[in-house]
């Protein structure tokens, strides 16, 4: 199963906006360029929402015949572990094998002296097609990155061989995911991890390493600019030299997992791809719940007291929703608008304060991010909520088109 040259993730916590959602798709492919829709929706999301991974391949399915879409898609086993596939395994073609957690712990002493002499003809003054300098590659260091995540790459081959036993080799799409953590992969690092990862026998497609800087849930990068772009371009040339070198999948390409939005890094994303020809797959838009929320302030009435009353009980329950994400929000509370003052705005001014355009004085990152971790909020009114989805499906479908296009697709496939 081969995954196109671009794809993006995109996610949909109350799987209603899938039809919306693959809209703007349609739009890149009338501007040609064709990228591939992969639908996400993790264990934990899955969790707190109470919904089945099968929910999200019937959405994808179902948007797919009312749009006559025929271009490839996929849906994502996201972030998943051995504890966690099973219930993905039907419904899922692409599996984000999550080994974050692996990482430092200890690989037998063996298979590391066995890496680090397999690895022996690496050593030294590395040049990398692709790379200024040469790589500075002693094989104290060759062995200290063994020591840090052979043991991850051996797990993701475990969990890879567990779901090609399960679906059979070739019929899903394997990613390896290991940006859950505080510190960033460099380039060196990532070289050898895809050297583990070819031993492992793992036919990885795509590949999401941890980059420099913060990446917070729906809002933008915070980091240094330019050693992000820089670090994007030589983990691009360390692919390509991987695939050579180890006999990885031709077709192997960079997953960014934005946690929605990046846009500052688009524009380097953008050059990047465009310089070498590479492929890439970029999980953003998780945040289409948030046009959920935009879409029924916008309509006023019922949709318009559903987004103050999501807002609300949200900021009654700050630290448990906010707990599961702390590593990955920046909240200030002191700016976070109080109940009465939502309670005041009209719809236009809540969606300017929620939607995510940095020009309008009225947006706020705060309010944002907490709306963004609030779902299970909206997920417990259940019926009110899902129903209001529908009520005002036209003006929440728009928002969710135009975010996707618009903010997304446009600025790192299509160009403005
Ligand atoms: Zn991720």
């Amino acid at each position: 199963m081969n995954l196109p040259k671009y794809s993006m993730g995109i996610g949909d916590r109350f799987a209603h906006q899938g039809r919306a959602q693959l809209a703007a798709f349609v739009k890149a492919k009338q501007q040609g360029v064709d990228v591939a829709p992969v639908w996400n929706k993790s264990n934990r999301e899955h969790n707190i929402v109470h919904s089945e991974p099968d929910s999200v391949r019937d959405e994808a399915n179902s948007a797919v015949k009312a749009l006559g879409w025929q271009g490839a898609y996929f849906v994502d086993a996201d972030h998943i572990g051995l504890k966690t596939v099973d219930r993905f395994l039907a419904p899922s073609d692409f599996f984000t094998i999550d080994v974050a957690d692996y990482i430092g712990k200890p690989a037998a002493d063996d298979s590391v002296r066995a890496f680090v002499s397999a690895n022996a003809k690496y050593t030294g003054s590395l040049r990398v097609p692709g790379i200024d300098a040469a790589l500075d590659v002693t094989p104290a260091r060759v062995e200290a990155i063994a020591r840090k995540y052979l043991y991850a790459a051996q797990e993701a081959g475990k969990v890879y061989r567990y779901i090609a036993e399960k679906k059979g080799e070739g019929n899903f799409v394997p990613e390896v995911s290991m940006d859950e953590t505080d510190q960033p992969q460099t380039p060196v690092e990532l070289l050898f991890i895809l050297a583990a990862l070819a031993h492992e026998k793992v036919p990885v497609r795509t590949v999401a390493p941890k980059f420099t800087g913060r990446f917070n849930k729906g809002v933008d990068y915070v980091g240094d600019l330019a050693q992000f772009e820089r670090e994007f371009n030589d983990d691009l040339a360390v692919i390509a030299f991987a695939v050579k070198e180890f006999g990885l999948p031709a077709d192997l390409k960079l997953s960014v997992h934005s946690g929605s939005d990046k846009f500052s890094i688009y524009p380097a994303i953008r050059r990047a791809v465009r310089r070498t020809g590479a492929g890439l797959h970029i999980k953003t838009a998780g945040t289409t719940w948030l046009e959920e929320l935009i879409g029924l302030a916008s309509a006023g009435g019922e949709g318009l007291q559903i987004a103050r009353d999501v807002y609300t009980q949200a900021l009654g329950r700050f630290d448990e929703l906010c707990g599961p994400y702390a590593t990955v929000i920046d909240i200030d509370r002191a700016r976070l608008p109080t109940p009465e003052q939502v309670a005041g705005w009209d719809g236009e001014r809540y969606a300017a304060a929620l939607r995510h355009d940095q020009r309008n004085s009225n947006y706020n990152p705060h309010f944002r991010q907490l709306l963004h971790v609030g779902f299970k909020v909206a997920a417990q009114m259940g019926g009110r909520y899902t129903d209001a989805l529908k009520r005002y499906e036209e003006t929440v479908a728009k928002n969710v088109t135009e975010n996707i296009y618009d903010r997304h697709l446009k600025r790192v496939f299509v160009g403005e």
